[in-house]
């Protein structure tokens, strides 16, 4: 006898990247915007005062959801918060899905989708990308999902999947499923989903202020729907699931979004400098629309370099899992941190040879 649920006790719990505790690393391994945050968040948070921390927040943090609508020409009532975009991944599932609604989403992607199925305790379709990554749309709609979860840009591959593509497939599960896409990394890419919030009743858009606006720390997410997606959502979102602090930090991010478009052009420049280097050392690099890249590694492969630049405190992400384990993805960093990673790969093939 257990003192736990079947599914509990069956499952795997989600294996998230080193988060590593020595400052000297250079850390490109969970997709982190190698840039500060605009000091207009950090002047928010130090206007925090005892009062703030006294009383419970706003329960929907409100400021920052008509911060977010301006900018997006929503309402306010189209928009939700979450603790980290992870939080509203869950409370998405928990809305849609049981025991006899599944999950679907084309595989790789990101790996705590499954996780969070399984918690609630519904079945996953899994469908496998093709080679070149163009969404399976065929095989998804012949699932029989409740609810679709698309990364776009995808990760860990960061391929693009046309808004109007997206747009085709939404129509084709309308009255039937909803259709989440998930733009943890759209600031690095060339177009949105946003409007397809205002078309279609089934879309539902899911951001994050970790990757784009450099607030990992913060955790801070939201989503962008139709009115009657977010007040189901209301349902089942923690009464007050936002601190202050996390409230006032995020809003003066949202308000300040032309500091962190400057980021956003410095990532691509360096994405797109990195990429032609490193095909030149030998990797096969899928096309990132994203600030990182999958790479399928030259000799002595994958683990290897991983291994390699790990000895020379330079941390990338390898899964060991089929299909992934002759890759690895690689965040992109600072121009220095790309030229010193770019040194120690060519030290570590000399080696190998
Ligand atoms: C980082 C990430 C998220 C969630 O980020 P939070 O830090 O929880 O806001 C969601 N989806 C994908 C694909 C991600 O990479």
């Amino acid at each position: 006898m257990s003192y736990f649920c079947d599914r509990i006790e069956r499952m795997k719990a989600y294996v998230p990247g080193e988060q590593p505790e020595t400052p000297d690393v250079i850390k490109i391994n969970t997709n982190e915007n190698p840039y500060p945050p605009s000091p207009a968040v950090m002047a928010a948070v130090q206007a925090v005062r005892q009062e703030h921390l006294r009383r419970y927040p706003n329960p929907t943090s409100k400021p920052f959801r008509c911060a977010a609508a301006k900018l997006f020409d929503v309402t306010p009532e189209m928009i939700i918060c979450s603790n980290g975009m992870d939080e509203l991944l869950r409370m998405l599932i928990l809305a849609c899905c049981d025991a006899t609604r599944p999950l679907a989403y084309p595989t790789p992607t990101y790996s705590l989708y499954s996780v969070l199925a399984e918690t609630a305790g519904a079945p996953i379709r899994e469908v496998p990308f093709p080679a070149d990554y163009r969404l399976p749309v065929e095989d998804l709609a012949a699932t029989d999902a409740r609810l679709f979860l698309i990364v776009n840009p995808n990760a860990p591959t960061g391929t693009f999947t046309p808004i109007d593509e997206l747009a085709r497939f939404a129509e084709r599960m309308r009255g039937r499923a909803i259709v989440g896409v998930d733009e943890a990394y759209v600031n690095f890419a060339k177009d949105n989903a946003v409007r397809l919030v205002k078309q279609f009743e089934n879309v539902i858009v899911l951001r994050t202020l970790s990757k784009g606006y450099s607030l990992a720390g913060l955790r801070f997410g939201f989503a962008i729907a139709p009115e009657p997606i977010i007040a189901m959502l209301n349902k089942v979102k923690d009464s007050y699931n936002l601190d202050a602090i996390a409230i006032a930090a995020a809003t003066a991010a949202i308000n300040d979004h032309t500091y962190a478009e400057t980021t956003w052009k410095k990532v691509i420049e360096e994405r797109d400098r990195l990429v032609p280097k490193l095909r030149a050392l030998g990797f096969a690099v899928v096309p990132s629309e994203s600030n990182f890249v999958l790479a399928t590694a030259p000799k002595p492969g994958a683990e290897a370099i991983y291994k390699g630049l790990k000895d020379r405190n330079i941390l990338i992400r390898y899964w060991s899992t089929p299909g992934l384990s002759d890759k690895v993805r690689i965040t992109v960093g600072t121009a220095e941190q790309n030229t010193r990673l770019l040194k120690a790969i060519e030290e570590i093939i000399a080696a190998g040879r």
